[in-house]
């Protein structure tokens, strides 16, 4: 836990969230500024910036685990979605603690 990191305070129930999944390696809540009908942030309980930080590839594998479980729980499933993760700089990624987008509900551009 980073005491500055607002996602850890979300973790931690410091900072409401609107929670859509929980085990017990990570926790998705809906993004405050969705960029689709449904937007979802899936992140590892554990604070890490980015996936160059992870050195325990089971926190990948648990993350994907809790990809799948909010497509189901957000109804996605079926009809698709998409997964983005900003790393650093370059890719604007504005909260540094690993998170993975989860958007979906319409169909999306694919550019
Ligand atoms: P990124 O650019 O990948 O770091 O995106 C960070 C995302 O976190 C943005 O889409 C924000 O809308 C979202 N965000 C920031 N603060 C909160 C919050 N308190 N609750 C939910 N989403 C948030
Ligand atoms: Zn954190």
């Amino acid at each position: 836990m980073e005491d500055d990191c607002i996602f850890c305070k979300i973790i931690k129930g410091e900072i409401p969230s609107t929670k859509v999944y929980e085990d017990d390696n990570v926790v998705a809540f809906k993004d405050l500024q969705p960029i689709a009908p449904i937007h979802d942030l899936v992140i590892p309980k554990k604070h890490v910036q980015d996936i160059t930080g992870v050195d325990d590839p089971e926190m990948l594998a648990n993350l994907l685990h809790g990809v799948k479980e909010v497509a189901k729980a957000e109804g996605m499933d079926e009809k698709g979605f998409r997964l983005i993760t900003n790393v650093g700089e370059d890719a604007g990624q504005a909260v540094m603690h690993l998170h993975i987008h989860v958007v979906g509900g319409a169909k999306l551009p694919t550019r």
